[in-house]
């Protein structure tokens, strides 16, 4: 007989040596090379665009990335959920989710669709594709399995259940077991169900396993605590008064809430080539004086394409101000916008693909009179 370390059930790998989640080495291995073969796949195919690739993400690596997620799940959720809020009182959950490595290949993805080397911040890329972490995904996976088994009664699954709720309420939930992670996750986010006071341990196991999950409930709370940093007052603050103190959320989020608005360009084909010029403006990519602060102040960053020292070169001033712009802004009139448009009505008007041709042909106008001098 081979003496093996590691056996491989229903597709997952088991070690009497290693902890559980650790079945998640092989999905983790398997998860990146299949995105590198999608992505290579679809860019042979030319489709390697934004609505077409995010679909395939989600049916062929996310799945993977997903694969026992019900079983191992609650480890990783608990990684975010079971932490203290930061100074300011924020949970955090969408950094500590970043610094998951599955999530990591999710951020490789956006960052490749996007053409993109590095993210300024990612909380942007996310919200650029409407995507989310990947832990809200596994959260789903794992309340729907709970509500399953609360159903499935008189099952061999169904005793588990219950032996699992038992071992999680005789150790208040401190154990790693899969029912103690998944009670105490509803505990972080204020879900813990109301148990009647007056039960002893088996009626209390007797009321949660008979108890189903709220799905909906919990989830609008994990999502609310996932975007709490688009929901701060900090980005009350206009743009260009808004004072970079390292806090978050910062003086990108900002803008792009002020003046890119939420993302409205999957909803029609446009070229990536153009589609590109878009996706890098509206994520603050541009090398523009006000992204490549090289230790300069912000009255400094001037705009080097009209010589204009009073004029900072950000993304209002490319599409709203600059001289330089003037003949391909009036194709913002000939989309619709009149002169009053603010630069968010222009960023979110109707047809993107209007919109992604003149910032990209602004972009081309930049470059060259930027390579003239
Ligand atoms: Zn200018």
């Amino acid at each position: 007989m081979k003496w093996v370390t590691q056996a491989r059930y229903l597709g997952l790998h088991y070690s009497p040596d290693s902890s559980f989640e650790s079945c998640t080495d092989e999905l983790f291995d398997a998860g990146q090379r299949a995105m590198y073969a999608l992505i290579n796949k679809l860019r042979r195919k030319g489709l390697f665009i934004p609505r077409i690739a995010l679909m395939c993400f989600d049916t062929q690596i996310r799945s993977i990335l997903s694969y026992g997620a019900q079983v191992w799940g609650p480890y990783f959720l608990l990684q975010l959920l079971d932490r203290p809020r930061d100074a300011e009182g924020r949970h955090c959950y969408f950094d500590h989710a970043m610094e998951d490595r599955m999530v990591g290949i999710q951020r490789t993805f956006l960052r490749t669709l996007a053409s993109i080397g590095r993210v300024p911040d990612n909380r942007l890329l996310f919200r650029e594709f409407s995507q989310e972490p990947l832990h809200l995904h596994w959260a789903t996976l794992v309340y729907r399995f709970w509500n399953k088994l609360v159903r499935g009664k008189n099952s061999i699954s169904h005793n588990v259940f219950r032996e699992e709720i038992r071992t999680a309420l005789l150790t208040n939930c401190i154990r790693p077991t899969w029912g103690s992670m998944v009670l105490q996750g509803l505990r972080c986010l204020g879900h813990w169900p109301d148990l009647p006071a007056d039960l002893d341990l088996e009626g209390r196991v007797d009321f949660l396993s008979t108890r189903e999950i709220c799905i909906e409930s919990v989830m609008f709370t994990l999502e609310e605590h996932f975007k709490e940093d688009w929901l701060s007052p900090r980005l009350l603050i206009l743009p260009r008064d808004f004072v970079s103190d390292g806090g978050k959320p910062g003086v990108k989020m900002c803008r792009h809430t002020h003046w890119m608005g939420m993302p409205h360009h999957d909803a029609s084909y446009i070229p990536m080539s153009v589609y590109t010029s878009l996706l890098r403006f509206r994520l603050g990519a541009w090398a523009l004086e006000v992204n490549c602060p090289n230790g300069r102040l912000r009255e400094q960053r001037w705009c080097r394409v009209c010589n204009n020292a009073d004029s900072v070169e950000d993304e209002y001033h490319v599409v709203m101000e600059c001289p330089a712009y003037t003949e391909m802004r009036a194709g913002f009139a000939e989309l619709g916008m009149g002169q009053s448009s603010n630069m968010l009505q222009i960023m979110s008007m109707q047809d993107q693909l209007g919109l992604a041709r003149i910032i990209h042909s602004i972009r081309m106008r930049r470059s060259s009179s930027m390579g003239r001098t």
